[in-house]
């Protein structure tokens, strides 16, 4: 597809939607099956080009590409008429007798750009929930990962094809569709791009979702299993080459620790991974030799403590582990999104905290501890897009958490029903009748000071509908319009 013909399909995706035929709950479970199709019958296409772009094996795939979106699939289709659903509010006095509620609907034409590092999640994902919504939807893959972006061409074959075309490319055709008008766009990268595709967005008011990344820190604490909390770091930091936008930046801990912090780390590459992760199956490669140039020049000026090993013919870098590092190293200077794990000395969590403090808000942030008053002070006086304790990446899978940045870390969220939301717009409804005006007498001049302290009362009182019984409300509504009616009609 030709950059000319940009615009033409992002017009045919709008006049797809303007239809109206993604409005029906039964159009959007269809879509979502044949989503559902395409993951299953290109299980094969999938699986290969993954190993081609980022070296991953057929279950690595399985286990973090594809069992978490058919989640997603199937949460979506079982609850999509829950989520589509009306959704009762609870009301004040004045519009007791009032049908009160917020009516999801669709947004139009979504643009969903992925990102090259879990090619197949980070597209497909949004994707599940923009279909959910009832929206049309261009879907860019990442160029970044062509062997995948390559099989992701194909879905339109199976999806309604002007309702949900995909465009593939590079940077100057994301450019060309960052012109034209969406109701949303979601986007998955870097923050330097992301303020990018904020500021083309800004110029048709479009809102936006950016899932960027950023240095995700980990605290270990003295008062830790430091055996346990090494397997689950560097199983979270290793795992796809280190390409993973919530795995452990960098750890905090105290230098007492960190020889045996390191010694911990290296047992756990060593089965993990093997004596040669060059050789094994499960350990990944950078994507692409700039990437690679790129993650072997933070290595520089800091001391090696594991690994180093390379071969840029291959973009092939070793589970590497830094030791002393400094703040002010290379290192510590951007996200590494590699296989590069620098240790930083500090004297507790409270200097962890402030180390934390003084940088920008992280996607994920880690603590390893026995002690929950460490957790919870971790909590209280820091901020991220999620916290994990004692764990790495694993509140990735669970639907019901928002998953999202903070600050440079991102804005907006999704998973789950967090995705259906994202991308709906949650219209308010109010549907009065034309009867009962009598109610209605103190909100109209003059504005005595009696009609004020009545509106005080009948606007200030919440009622929830559900826990008031017919019988009480019917009372109180009487009571409440034998008052106004005395009052107020004249
Ligand atoms: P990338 O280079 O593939 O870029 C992503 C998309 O942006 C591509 O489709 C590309 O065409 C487009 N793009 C790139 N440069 C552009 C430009 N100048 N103008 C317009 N469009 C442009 O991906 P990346 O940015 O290298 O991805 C890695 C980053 O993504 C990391 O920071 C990582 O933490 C983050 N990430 C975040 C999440 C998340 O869920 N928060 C998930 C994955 C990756």
């Amino acid at each position: 597809m030709s950059q000319e013909q940009l615009p033409q399909v992002v017009l045919r995706a709008r006049k797809a939607f303007q239809t109206g035929r993604s409005k029906t709950p039964a159009y959007r479970i269809q879509q979502l099956k044949n989503l559902q199709r395409f993951i299953t019958e290109k299980q094969k296409d999938i699986t290969h080009a993954l190993k081609k772009d980022l070296h991953k094996s057929e279950n690595g795939t399985q286990l973090y590409e594809i069992l978490g979106l058919e989640g997603e699939i199937n949460l979506a289709i079982s609850k999509l008429s829950q989520w589509m659903a009306p959704r009762p509010v609870t009301k004040n006095l004045l519009t007791i007798s009032d049908v009160v509620y917020i009516q999801p609907e669709p947004l139009g034409v979504v643009l969903i750009i992925g990102a090259w590092n879990y090619p197949i999640t980070v597209t497909l994902q949004p994707l599940v929930g923009a279909i959910a919504a009832g929206n049309a939807v261009v879907v860019k893959p990442s160029e970044v990962s062509a062997h995948t972006a390559k099989v992701l061409e194909l879905l339109p074959l199976y999806l309604d094809s002007e309702m949900y075309p995909v465009v593939t490319g590079g940077v100057p055709e994301t450019q060309e569709l960052l012109k034209q008008r969406f109701d949303h766009i979601f986007y998955t990268g870097s923050s330097v791009v992301g303020k990018v595709v904020m500021e083309a967005a800004a110029r048709h008011l479009t809102p936006v979702t950016l899932e960027l990344g950023g240095k995700s820190p980990c605290f270990i604490d003295g008062d830790c299993d430091l055996r346990v909390a090494c397997r689950r770091i560097t199983w979270g930091k290793f795992v796809n080459c280190g390409q993973t936008c919530i795995s452990p930046d960098y750890i905090l801990c105290e230098p007492s620790i960190q020889d045996k912090v390191v010694e911990e780390i290296r047992k756990c590459i060593k089965e993990f991974y093997t004596d040669d992760p060059k050789t094994f199956i499960d350990y990944g490669r950078i994507i692409n030799q700039r990437h690679f140039k790129r993650v072997m020049a933070l290595i520089e000026g800091s001391t090696v403590a594991i690994g180093g090993e390379n071969d840029e013919s291959q973009c092939y870098i070793a589970p590497t582990v830094l030791r002393d590092v400094s703040a002010d190293s290379k290192v510590m200077q951007e996200e590494i999104f590699g296989p590069v794990l620098p240790i930083i000395p500090v004297k507790g969590v409270n200097e962890a905290i402030q180390f934390i403090r003084e940088r920008e808000k992280p996607l994920a942030l880690y603590v390893f501890s026995y002690s929950n008053k460490v957790i919870k002070q971790m909590i209280s006086e820091t901020s991220s897009g999620a916290l994990v304790a004692n764990d790495c990446l694993v509140h990735y899978s669970i639907s019901d958490l928002p998953f999202g940045g903070v600050g440079n870390s991102g804005m907006g969220r999704y998973h789950g029903k967090y995705t259906f939301d994202q991308l709906s717009h949650l219209r308010s409804c109010l549907l009065k009748k034309l009867g009962m005006e009598f109610v209605n007498g103190m909100r109209y001049p003059p504005h005595t000071a009696e009609k004020l302290r009545w509106a005080r009362l009948l606007l200030c009182r919440q009622v929830n509908l559900g826990r008031v019984r017919h019988l009480a409300q019917v009372a109180a509504f009487a009571l409440l319009a034998a008052f106004v009616v005395q009052r107020f009609w004249r």
